[in-house]
């Protein structure tokens, strides 16, 4: 069974719709044994984009979580983590944030291609962009510092919601690489489930799962991205029969950026 849940964002993050104690209160009432709050930090091409991620932001996500350990800890374990926006459109600058703080764990995620968010292009006439996305992500695995891939297919989530389905399985030769570098790295993915509450298949779905297994990846978190407290952990059956489908019997909870192995 699952129990940890890996991916959520509070109203720290500005998309963030939970007080962090709610989300917290949550996870025990679902008897969750292990969460992450992995609050956004985008990186931008252009740095006058930034009115939002800063040091200080980081210090109060710090702290929000060192408030949250001190009521609860007893009762779940708290990751402070961190979903990092194209880290590596500023490596330097993401390199020093990994250095400064004590992450638990770190989600490197491509939410912005070109300086523009994956949900804001219009899917009916994105040329290369999926090519564009990919070429990022295999950037991201094999330069930066991170835990695991955040879901790795995400051009998938808007797309498919426009009617316009921009799949990666369309290019698995660039799938295999990028799994094929966070394996040599020593690094994992996620299986996002925010997907499988519209109904489809997680980021990523079986067919992505079953090549990093091929290509001997182990290390898979599993994460619900919930905004929302209704969202946590949801919907995790399905999530844990497709990642047992794909051939595995373990999942990894991060804690000081160390991977723990749990069994299904
Ligand atoms: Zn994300």
């Amino acid at each position: 069974m699952i129990n940890s849940d890996q991916h959520m964002h509070t109203f720290l993050s500005p998309d963030g719709h939970m007080d962090i104690t709610d989300a917290v209160q949550r996870a025990i009432d679902l008897s969750l044994s292990h969460i992450a709050i992995t609050e956004h930090y985008e990186f931008y091409e252009n740095r006058s984009d930034n009115r939002y991620f800063h040091r200080a932001y980081i210090d109060e996500h710090l702290r929000r979580v060192e408030a949250m350990r001190a009521e609860y800890g007893n009762r779940i374990e708290i990751a402070f983590g961190i979903e990092m926006g194209q880290p590596h459109i500023d490596w330097n600058e993401s390199q020093d944030i990994v250095r400064s703080y004590p992450f638990d764990f770190i989600i490197a995620s491509y939410h912005k291609v070109k300086g523009l968010d994956l949900s804001r292009y219009d899917y009916s006439c994105v040329g290369n962009l999926l090519d564009e996305y990919l070429d990022g992500l295999e950037e991201i695995s094999q330069t930066c510092d991170f835990d695991v891939l955040g879901h790795l297919d995400l051009p998938r989530r808007y797309s498919s919601r426009q009617g316009f389905p921009v799949e990666a399985e369309s290019r698995m030769d660039k799938v295999g690489c990028i799994l094929e570098n966070a394996i040599r790295r020593g690094r994992g993915i996620e299986v996002n489930t925010s997907t499988m509450r519209e109904g489809k298949a997680p980021m990523p779905g079986d067919a992505i799962l079953s090549l990093y297994k091929k290509l001997g990846g182990s290390i898979i978190t599993v994460g619900s991205d919930a905004h929302r407290t209704e969202d946590i952990a949801v919907p995790y059956a399905d999530a844990e029969n497709l990642i047992r489908a794909a051939g595995f019997t373990e999942i990894s909870v991060f804690m000081g950026r160390k991977a723990t192995q749990v069994r299904l």
